[in-house]
Order: C-alpha cells, then sequence, then structure tokens
C-alpha cells in the first residue's frame, strides 16, 4: 500500500480509497507522496515558532530551534522557525490529524502573542508607569524647604 494522505483531515489513507475513511472527503484530487511530503495547510508561517522559539521547539520536538537559546543565533532561528517551524513540528512530533496539528499551533501562537504582549505590557510598566509614579511620589518632598512630608 503506498502512502497517500487525506486531503481534508491528513491522516494516512490507502491510495485506492474514493473517500476518507476517516472523515469522508472525496479524494479525486488525492496526490501521491513519499513519507516526506508535507500534507496542504501544514506550511505557512508560525507564530507560535516564531515568538517562542526554544520554548515551541521542545513542545513540538524540533530540537533545531534549541539553537535559539544562544543569543548571537536567536533572532536567526525565530525567523527560520517562523517560516519552516509548522514543517518540521509536523514531521518530528506525533499528529492524530492535520486539523489536530492546526488546533495545537493555534494555541502555541495564541500563547506566543499573549507572552510577548504580556511583556511589552510588563516593560511599559517598568519604564514608564513605575518612574513616574515614582517622580510624582517625592517631588513634593523634594521642593519643602525643610524637608517635612507633604
Ligand atoms: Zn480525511
Amino acid at each position: 500500500m503506498a502512502l497517500v494522505f487525506c486531503r481534508s483531515c491528513g491522516r494516512e489513507i490507502d491510495e485506492s480509497a474514493v473517500t476518507c475513511p476517516h472523515c469522508g472527503a472525496a479524494q479525486a484530487l488525492v496526490f501521491q507522496i513519499n513519507p516526506d511530503a508535507i500534507p496542504e495547510g501544514v506550511r505557512g508561517w508560525s507564530w507560535g515558532a516564531f515568538l517562542l522559539t526554544w520554548i515551541w521547539a521542545i513542545g513540538n520536538s524540533t530540537w533545531i530551534g534549541l539553537l535559539a537559546l544562544f543569543p548571537p543565533l536567536w533572532f536567526i532561528m525565530a525567523i527560520i522557525l517562523g517560516i519552516k517551524g509548522r514543517e518540521w513540528a509536523w514531521k518530528n512530533a506525533r499528529w492524530d490529524s492535520l486539523e489536530h496539528f492546526n488546533r495545537v499551533q493555534r494555541l502555541w501562537s495564541i500563547w506566543g502573542l499573549v507572552l510577548v504582549l504580556g511583556f511589552i505590557l510588563f516593560m511599559i510598566l517598568v519604564v514608564v508607569v513605575v518612574p513616574a509614579t515614582l517622580f510624582w511620589h517625592w517631588m513634593p518632598q523634594m521642593h519643602s524647604p525643610d524637608g517635612v512630608t507633604v
């Protein structure tokens, strides 16, 4: 039996199947592929891999992503992971179906965005809000001639 993947759910099916036994999708346009081939819908930009780099790499058994731990390589790896990450994750980790793969990758992207936005908000807090608060707290004291707290 030659390996083909359902165009709809991405699971392996017999190449002669007219419809997918898993999801029922018609396979008229099914294409024969070798085991390394990537089903349609896997490729694409991965925000999860781009933003979380090595954390994403561990979660997706894509060990090359650990290169992002080295500061000089981090940004280059982030871009490479953004471009190639989904393909690598598809090959390296176990997935029930293309739908499962996309659901998990979407979660990674959401968490990546949440963490990055959280970090940006935290930095705004540290750089802007905290100094401003301290400034307005200590200003009156500094201008009080006898040092009495206002
Ligand atoms: Zn299917």
